[in-house]
């Protein structure tokens, strides 16, 4: 990297993060000077010494040349965490197209100082004598608010009274006591109070012994870790195999090494009983980063983080980017979870993102699931990552019995209600037995998936095998390639007028579970019912006190809860994500079939899955009701290597926004010939899926224009993308038009 001129930050904290300044590069430095690197700078009028951090580099000057100061030198005393986190913020540029400012804000916490709880401590300073003749001489003057609090001082241990015994003491002033702090009577000292959500919970010692499998897996990983080997390990376990267990085995190593470790998972408040495990097992060590957390909250856990005080880490994808000085290991559980895509710019992946933190930290990293990303198994059938597998649940509980109901054969058979047969047969038991009952619904796809309820037929676009998906305009269009047609409610294949747009609420099932099971009390758990905090949290207490017999909810239900008596699993609709509109959607019904059956039978009885769908032949459903993930993987990969999806090439989206219509089309198709022009001539050449309306086609009077770019090499995509960037930042065409990436998207446009 040879670039003769250098953006620099001077302050890092997160509201001084636009004010960059333009330095030239000195000849003798051009090789050393990248992002991250600290250097020296003449500043100001008086040009003082200053020290700051390169953001980035570039070939020409922003300014005249004779404006342009130039760096004195590389600083002696870089700080090895602010560089790492410059340099992880040039990577998401990079990689998933952002502006360096917003890269920057991702990374660096935020450091707002947040008045924080204080409590002050009074110390005796007199010795016991020489307060006891104090007290009698205010008692003969008849001090008495002095008196009683000299006389508490002494009786108390130590000689020393916390804020809130003073306080029950009363109407002693501050002033007073910082006149006896002035005398010399008594020492007051300031005691910063942590906010910490979870300080009531209580550290557990027992723990359970590991079984073969995981202790295996333990001994693997201290034996690479002690050789200095840093990998990135893919533990694959089933539901309850134990691999909550298994991080805090390995977590235990890590700081007995005197490293922190941080562990994502995919939202806190649905795997409260995760954080709870920690929490348990280490105590004050754990600092949660929460999302609905306010900000003193976070700024005192970033502070208890930095200052090496908590060690362990927990939080959703952003708590990848706790300012740990002494990183040892990353841990993603559930690492298949969307929620780990970020979905603003930067739109960055915390699987890939972590790989290269650890990599500049020298840490570990282990990804967990039951059902692994095609992207994280398939690198590890490479032999890129390492693969641990866990097979059988980690206490007595077995799998669960799953079976599969035709809901084609239920509407041949004139059941018009949401339950088939046996899936009402079997609720009917469990309540009778007062045993509980989890109702699964998902939300995915209700943008609308078209198909006809009498042959299960989904309407697909001729060109990409992915759903169409019904427009309130009456018509039927493909996401990928803008193919459209008109909605007619005539089936293509059965000739029978059964076609409709799949939609189905929570709240209507609630309804219909009130009407077919007069009694029955339901807990529904949804956007709606858990907007505020830690309403989540009340909710599912709830239901595992027995408060409720069926919980009824969407994804949020399937995620992490243990509940004994929970027998009896329904997935109502399994089809409702197959058909969603984009390639993943076989790979996203599969995890989310395996979580919420997983969630059945974890007690001591044997559980129980129904799962109702139009698609029971469908090899994600048959390999879901089998907890067959390697038949699952197999199908998936054959069709994903055929039609070159993702992990088989790299996908880039552009994403093209304005308010005004015609000029996003103009931007696109100005874009599209770009690409073609850089194409022509390639042996090789990127593929191009024709341009058309996102699936939102208008949000909140922008239109929006996507293009999707499919290679093999990502670096192909990469350098396409920062060239077309060069020409849209300058190019007037695009004033007005704002162009955005996602980079091997998780969700389709
Ligand atoms: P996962 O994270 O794979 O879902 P967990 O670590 O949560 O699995 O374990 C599931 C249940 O099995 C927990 O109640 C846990 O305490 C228990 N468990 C895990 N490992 C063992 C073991 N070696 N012996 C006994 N119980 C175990
Ligand atoms: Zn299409």
């Amino acid at each position: 990297m040879t670039k003769k001129y250098a953006d620099v930050i001077i302050d890092i904290s997160h509201e001084a993060l636009d004010k960059v300044f333009q330095y030239r590069v000195p000849f003798s430095l051009r090789e050393e000077i990248r992002p991250g690197v600290r250097v020296q700078i003449p500043f100001g009028k008086g040009n003082q010494v200053r020290e700051g951090y390169v953001i980035s580099l570039s070939e020409t000057a922003d300014y005249p040349e004779e404006l342009i100061k130039e760096i004195l030198a590389l600083s002696p005393k870089s700080v090895a965490m602010e560089s790492q986190m410059i340099r992880l913020a040039a990577f998401l540029k990079d990689r998933y197209g952002s502006s360096m400012y917003q890269a920057l804000k991702t990374v660096m916490p935020v450091k707002k100082t947040v008045a924080k709880k204080k409590k002050t401590d009074v110390i005796l300073r007199l010795s016991v004598p020489e307060a006891e003749e104090l007290l009698k001489l205010w008692e003969k003057r008849n001090y008495r608010v002095r008196s009683r609090f000299l006389a508490a001082l002494l009786q108390n241990p130590e000689h020393t009274l916390s804020g809130d015994e003073l306080k029950k003491i009363g109407s002693i002033s501050q002033k007073d006591l910082k006149k006896m702090e002035e005398k010399g009577i008594i020492t007051l000292q300031s005691r910063i109070q942590y906010r910490n959500p979870f300080s009531a919970l209580q550290k557990k010692e027992e723990r359970v012994p590991l079984n073969r499998d995981q202790s295996a897996i333990l001994e693997e990983f201290t034996r690479d870790y002690e050789a200095g080997e840093r990998k990135t390990y893919l533990l694959h376990g089933v539901t309850g195999s134990g691999k909550t267990e298994v991080y805090m085995a390995l977590i235990e190593v890590v700081l007995g090494l005197g490293k922190q470790a941080i562990v994502l998972i995919p939202e806190i408040s649905l795997t409260f009983q995760t954080v709870r495990r920690f929490y348990e097992r280490f105590g004050e060590q754990v600092a949660v980063i929460h999302s609905r957390m306010s900000q003193g909250e976070k700024s005192d856990s970033y502070m208890r983080i930095e200052q090496g005080e908590a060690n362990i880490v927990i939080g959703p994808r952003s708590a990848l980017f706790a300012p740990t000085r002494n990183l040892g290991l990353i841990v993603i559980d559930e690492e298949h979870d969307g929620a780990y895509k970020s979905d603003s710019a930067p739109k960055y992946h915390a699987r890939e993102t972590a790989i290269f933190r650890a990599g500049m930290a020298g840490a570990s990293v282990v990804l967990g699931s039951a059902t692994p990303s095609m992207e994280s198994y398939t690198r590890a059938q490479q032999g890129e990552y390492t693969l641990w597998t866990l097979k059988k649940r980690g206490g007595d509980a077995v799998l669960p019995k799953v079976s599969i109901v035709d809901l084609k054969e239920e509407f041949h058979q004139g059941n018009r209600s949401m339950f088939s047969a046996g899936l009402r047969t079997k609720i009917q038991e469990r309540l009778e037995r007062k045993e509980q009952i989890m109702l699964f619904l998902n939300r995915r796809g209700f943008a609308g998936f078209v198909s006809c309820r009498a042959c299960g037929t989904v309407i697909k676009c001729p060109h990409c095998d992915i759903s169409l998906t019904y427009h309130r305009d009456g018509t039927l269009r493909c996401h990928y390639c803008g193919f459209s047609r008109p909605y007619s409610r005539e089936c293509p294949v059965c000739r029978q007028p059964h076609v409709a747009a799949f939609g189905l609420g929570t709240e209507k099932v609630e309804a219909a579970l009130e009407e077919e099971f007069p009694g029955v009390r339901v807990l529904r758990m949804d956007m709606d019912t858990t907007r505020r905090k830690h309403s989540h949290q009340k909710m599912l207490e709830a239901f595992g006190g027995g408060q409720a017999d069926i919980l009824l909810g969407t994804q949020m239900i399937v995620k992490g809860h243990d509940y004994e008596n929970v027998t009896l699993v329904g997935i109502l609709a399994a089809d409702l994500s197959l058909h969603s509109h984009d390639f993943r959607s076989g790979e996203r019904t599969f995890q989310l079939l395996c979580q919420a059956a997983g969630r059945a039978g974890r007690g001591r009885k044997q559980g129980e899955v129904v799962i109702q769908t139009y698609s029971p032949d469908h090899y994600a459903i048959q390999a879901a009701a089998d907890q067959d993930y390697n038949r699952f993987y197999e199908e998936e990969a054959a069709y994903r290597k055929m039609l070159r999806y993702p992990p088989w090439s790299h996908m880039l989206v552009i994403l093209v926004q304005s308010g005004e219509e015609s000029q996003s089309a103009l931007a696109v198709q100005r874009i599209q010939k770009m690409i073609m022009q850089s194409q022509s001539g390639s042996q090789n050449p990127v593929s191009v899926l024709n341009p058309g309306q996102a699936s939102l086609a208008k949000l909140k009077d922008t239109y929006r224009q996507v293009i999707y770019l499919k290679h093999v090499e990502a670096e192909r995509l990469l350098d396409l993308k920062d060239r077309l960037q060069a020409v849209i930042d300058t190019h007037p065409l695009f004033a007005g038009v704002s162009v955005q990436y996602d980079f091997d998207p998780m969700n389709s446009y």
